[in-house]
């Protein structure tokens, strides 16, 4: 059989090969981080990329005694997100996998589209309006329909991508926040958050979703702008080795994130005076920017 996929010791694996190594990966990873408990129900944030489309696809498929459950936000990017939300649509539809989408335009009164002049005018990204957003949405909708946790496709890149950004923003506190399972229980109005590709890299996603012909896109949101994040991606990617130092850079994370919780334990998390929901402020970033946009 062809050989699809070269590990880091050395080894090949053909198709049927990687696929085992991929999905056993996901397993150990719920296990190691004990991103599951007894919970029945999972949640998917879903923007019908490849990435998260993948993970619907491999949760369903390794979890089949669990709920598992597709939610979306369309934020309102013209053309770029219909397209998404068409896919993602039709895959749900065949593999009778439960989706809600929820917009903007109905929740906030707008969508993203209609705000990119008022937030370039405040000195904001899109990116980071879109991100704060759909964090909040996701967090409503998933409290409200009971879900006890909300699986999210974040890899190996995108984990490496963040620790390096918070140290170059000064940020410390912010590597307090991140790792395989977010958020806490014990704040009223949480919704946990995992991250079952933690130790997944970019390039395995998107060859296992290839190999299992997944109706994956890769096309790139149009709202996206030089923001730091990517220049911190293409800096990570442009080493020989590139995989090799992501992969050093979230294990040398895991093993001081304990350390960094427990220091940063007492910026405590209270109810937004506003939502009500968790935020380390008395009003969250969201009903802040909601304020102003
Ligand atoms: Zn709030």
């Amino acid at each position: 059989m062809k050989k699809v996929y070269r590990l880091s010791c050395g080894k090949w694996l053909n198709k049927k090969q990687f696929f085992e190594y991929f999905e056993k990966k996901v397993r150990k990873t719920i296990r190691k981080f004990k991103l599951l408990n007894n919970e029945n129900k999972i949640a998917i944030a879903c923007s019908g990329g490849k990435d998260s489309l993948t993970l619907l696809y491999v949760l369903n498929k390794l979890y089949k005694e669990k709920e598992i459950f597709a939610l979306s936000i369309d934020e309102g990017i013209k053309d770029y997100r219909k397209k998404l939300l068409r896919k993602l649509k039709s895959f749900c539809e065949k593999n009778k996998i439960p989706l809600a989408v929820f917009s903007f335009k109905k929740e906030f009164g707008f969508s993203l589209d209609e705000k990119t002049r008022k937030i370039k005018k405040l000195g904001l990204t899109n990116c980071y309006v879109c991100s704060v957003l759909k964090r909040w949405l996701l967090n409503k909708k998933a409290k409200e329909m009971n879900f006890p946790v909300i699986a999210t496709a974040h890899s190996l890149d995108d984990e490496a991508e963040t620790i390096i950004l918070n140290l170059l923003k000064g940020n410390p506190e912010l590597l307090a926040k991140i790792g395989p399972k977010t958020g806490t229980t014990k704040v009223k109005g949480f919704v946990q958050r995992i991250k079952p590709f933690y130790l997944h890299s970019t390039e395995e996603i998107v060859l296992y979703a290839k190999l299992k012909k997944l109706p994956i896109s890769l096309a790139v949101c149009p709202l996206r702008g030089k923001t730091l994040r990517v220049n911190v991606r293409n800096w990570l990617n442009s080493f020989d080795k590139k995989m090799q130092i992501k992969n050093n850079v979230v294990n040398a994370y895991l093993k001081i994130m304990a350390l960094i919780k427990e220091k940063y334990k007492s910026v405590r998390l209270r109810n937004c005076k506003k939502c009500g929901f968790p935020s380390s402020q008395e009003i969250c970033n969201a009903c802040k920017l909601l304020e102003k946009l």
